[in-house]
């Protein structure tokens, strides 16, 4: 087994990936399906690639934005006619736990909701624990603003050479005020993993009937999200934090740019943006050279 600082070792500029092979079993949100997650350690430069382990043959899908054909609820990824779907909560527990390179076997079609937050995924990484491999960690460093928008809608990159977030979401509701709406930090790698990997998915008990009506959200429930009606939170637990909704979006947005394939030196600052933005995002900045360089 790795010792404690070697699975405490994220700050480290060197890649990392998993000690053991560790799995994982949960719920997808989508199909209400069993789902076994298994991640296994990969080689340097590997990235996080998922494999449709129920396919014969099994397909991999590499964890790239150029990949995302679909942002409607999740990010999903296709190659061919394979999906992976909600990859983004997995993806962001890999940013907080500075895991670089992994293969991440799934038995279905969606990446499992387990609590609707990433903190599972942690603990999951952190069971298999981290070893250092012996090549450095790239980052993008983002050296001139790039911006995309949609209606009253965006999110962007400036310059800087901490991972910085500014993140509004408009949510008119009684149970939110509008101070809770808004979440600015340094997103170190422990920064995220205090205050924002347990930030859970939300959404209206109205928009779930709807959801399962066309045969979406069937495993959705109180176990996996956030429900509100049009007045108060219906969890019984309550919130986790005052402002968990913004802190949500903002760990979908970590997970949304580690499509990218490396962790940015940005600050991402955006306006109700969501999985479409935030893809739009990170293709706008691989189509302009002139606004990044290597790290
Ligand atoms: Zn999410």
């Amino acid at each position: 087994m790795p010792s404690e600082e070697t699975v405490l070792a994220p700050t480290k500029d060197q890649q990392h990936t998993v000690a053991n092979v560790v799995s994982t079993t949960g719920v997808a949100l989508h199909s209400g399906l069993r789902v076994k997650l298994t991640l296994k350690p990969a080689p340097v430069d590997h990235g996080i690639v998922f494999r449709r382990s129920d396919l014969s043959p099994p397909v991999d899908v590499p964890a790239k934005a150029e990949l995302v054909k679909e942002t409607r609820l999740a990010t999903t990824l296709v190659v061919d006619d394979a999906k992976v779907q909600t990859v983004e909560h997995f993806l962001a527990a890999c940013v907080g736990c500075g895991l670089d390179n992994a293969l991440v076997e799934i038995d279905n079609i969606e990446v499992p909701i387990m609590d609707g937050s990433s903190a599972p995924f942690v603990f999951l990484i952190e069971e298999a624990g981290l070893v250092a491999q012996a090549s450095a960690r790239k980052y993008i460093e983002v050296i001139a603003p790039i911006r995309v928008e949609s209606g009253d809608k965006f999110a962007e990159l400036l310059p800087s050479q901490q991972f910085q977030v500014d993140f509004t979401i408009d949510f008119a509701h009684p149970a939110i005020p509008d101070e809770h709406c808004r979440v600015t930090m340094d997103l170190a790698p422990d920064a995220f993993l205090e205050h924002i990997s347990r930030a859970r998915t939300f959404g209206f008990s109205f928009e779930a009937d709807m959801l399962r009506a066309i045969g979406l959200a069937q495993g959705g429930s109180m176990e996996n999200a956030v429900v509100l009606d049009e007045y108060k939170v219906l969890n019984r637990e309550g919130l986790r934090f005052a402002d968990e909704l913004a802190r949500h979006k903002v760990l979908d947005a970590v997970g949304d740019l580690f499509l990218l394939g490396y962790r940015v030196k940005a600050k991402y600052h955006a306006f109700k943006s969501g999985h479409d933005l935030n893809n739009k995002l990170c293709r706008a900045l691989m189509a302009s050279p002139d606004s990044w360089r290597w790290a």
